[in-house]
């Protein structure tokens, strides 16, 4: 029975259930050296219900070390063994469903049926790189002049740094780990501030189907930057995996670069959601609704700018609307809420004054419009149109649940708009024409495209961005080699 020092209890609708508090070093719970908490608040009270450690550099460091002496013995385990414990870990993530669920619900406000569906997309992320791992095979075959011949093989890039942010706070974490395990790198887990004890619980999990001492470490801490800095500079660190906003992957970026290190970055989004001139409008309104309020809009992938041919937006904005106004804000953890609260009073803050912003420059209000009083951080769903393209609302991230919509003249203008932006995810599309989507998607300046429907991510689908939100595709096929090197040797027979 291993001893863990200290943990919060949550008391769920399907009972109580401990969650780790500590930090994770080297196979072990500890608390921080210098003692140290981060308080965990319930965004639905504003009230703190739990604190995890915060971790020092000095933990930090102890982490790198544990990361370090594990990686060759973790690199040489064998690729059946590296499977079999992604496929418990899927397994036990799965029978933990409502205490993954009811966490999320409680730590960040996502409505316990969103967060079921994270639960089962996250832990889809263990077995897809469980079945990639004995699977994956190198090359082999003559060089052109026939004098000898280049064999391709894969090996781990290394202990490799995660930095996850707090919106998906479970997938975020096993797309990360699912695929550095997968690979053979050890990693330090950093999870965002607000949602530590998601992670903690898939710490616990992780080692309760017995991952090695060492190979897995977390380092929740308040002091990202210097945090990230310090480890970056220690050349024992081979990779940092990153999902956050642009300007920290900014910043990391040029930090990996001191070292030439290994680099994923998975940052902000600008979603253009378009409706042509010839979409089923009933369906693109339903796919609007899912894309722009799930999570209350605080999604990379939301469609935070819904561009709709002027020909179909009156019969769009009728339907958009009285879908929006059947949709249930209250906390995540009661039953039939579909909208929770922002994750906190900064968020709530920042989508209110970006509303204030837009109204200055013309915007109407066509639903909601107001913070909702009384306790937690909640928000009216809202909707506006009537503010330009170039707007600041439509370059900045929403995310929130505020839905703006603009009419495009023309189909191609509607594809133009939705390229004028430095960011480049994804981009959804309804249209009834296979030929004028195709068209479309292959001109939408986006990593990824949605046609006929609003919801993309898949553990067996490469995610990622170009332009400003991102280098790099998690999960998918190619998910595995962003942990890893390809090597090339040449043999002379
Ligand atoms: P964030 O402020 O960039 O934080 C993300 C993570 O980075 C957190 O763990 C945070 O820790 C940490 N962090 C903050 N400053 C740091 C620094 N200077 N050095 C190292 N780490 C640092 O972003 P967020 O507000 O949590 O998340 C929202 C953003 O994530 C949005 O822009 C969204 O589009 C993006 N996102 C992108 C994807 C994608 O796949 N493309 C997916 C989800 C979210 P602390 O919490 O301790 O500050």
């Amino acid at each position: 029975m291993v001893e863990i020092p200290s943990t919060t209890k949550l008391t769920a609708d399907h009972g109580t259930f401990s969650i780790p508090t500590g930090l994770f070093l080297n196979g072990e719970w500890r608390p921080a050296q210098d003692g140290a908490v981060i308080p965990v608040v319930n965004p639905a009270t504003g009230e703190e219900f739990a604190a995890v450690s915060d971790a020092s550099l000095k933990d930090a460091a102890d982490a790198l070390d544990a990361a370090s002496a594990a990686q060759e013995p973790w690199g040489l385990t064998k690729p059946r063994v590296r499977a079999e414990l992604l496929r418990k870990a899927f397994d036990a993530v799965i029978a933990r469903t409502d205490d993954f669920a009811w966490t999320m619900a409680t730590e960040m406000g996502k409505p316990l049926a969103e967060a079921r569906g994270e639960v089962a997309y996250a832990a889809e992320f263990l077995r897809w790189f469980s079945e990639q791992v004995p699977s994956q095979t190198g090359n082999y075959g003559p060089a052109p002049d026939g004098d000898y011949r280049i064999i391709t093989t894969y090996q781990p890039v290394g202990p490799s740094l995660l930095i996850t942010p707090w919106n998906f706070p479970l997938a975020m974490g096993t797309r990360k780990v699912g695929a550095a395990l997968a690979a053979g790198c050890t990693v330090i887990i950093k999870p965002a501030s607000q949602t530590p004890l998601t992670m903690h619980l898939f710490v616990e999990v992780l080692r309760s189907v017995g991952i090695p001492d060492g190979v897995v470490n977390l380092v929740t801490t308040s002091k990202s930057g210097a945090q990230s800095s310090a480890l970056m500079s220690d050349r024992r660190l081979r990779k940092v995996s990153f999902t956050g906003s642009t300007g920290v992957g900014t910043a990391l970026l040029k930090q990996a670069a001191d070292n030439v290190m290994a680099s994923s970055m998975e940052l902000g989004g600008n979603g253009p959601f378009l409706v042509l001139s010839d979409a089923d409008v009933d369906a693109a309104a339903e796919g609007a609704v899912t894309a722009k309020f799930r999570n209350a809009g605080q999604a990379c992938v939301a469609a935070n700018r819904i561009i709709v041919h002027k020909d179909v937006l009156p019969a769009f904005r009728e339907s958009f609307l009285k879908r929006v106004a059947e949709l249930r804000v209250g906390a995540g953890t009661a039953a039939g809420t579909t909208v929770g609260p922002l994750v906190d009073g900064k968020q709530r803050d920042s989508v209110l004054k970006l509303l204030e912003t837009a109204k200055g420059e013309g915007a109407n209000v066509l639903a909601g419009g107001h913070a909702i009083e009384g306790e937690g951080f909640f928000m009216e769903p809202t909707v506006i149109d009537g503010v330009a393209p170039g707007s600041t609302i439509a370059r900045a991230e929403i995310f929130g649940p505020v839905a703006v919509l603009y009419a495009a003249d023309s189909d191609d203008d509607a594809i133009d708009m939705a390229n004028d932006t430095e960011y480049g995810l994804v981009a959804y599309l309804y249209t009834q024409n296979l030929s004028k989507a195709m068209r479309a998607a292959e001109r939408l300046e986006t990593g990824m495209v949605g046609i006929n429907r609003a919801i993309i991510s898949e553990a067996a689908s490469p995610f990622g961005g170009i332009k400003s939100s991102g280098l790099g595709r998690e999960g998918g096929p190619t998910g595995i080699e962003e942990y890893q090197d390809m090597k090339y040797i040449a043999l002379t027979l």
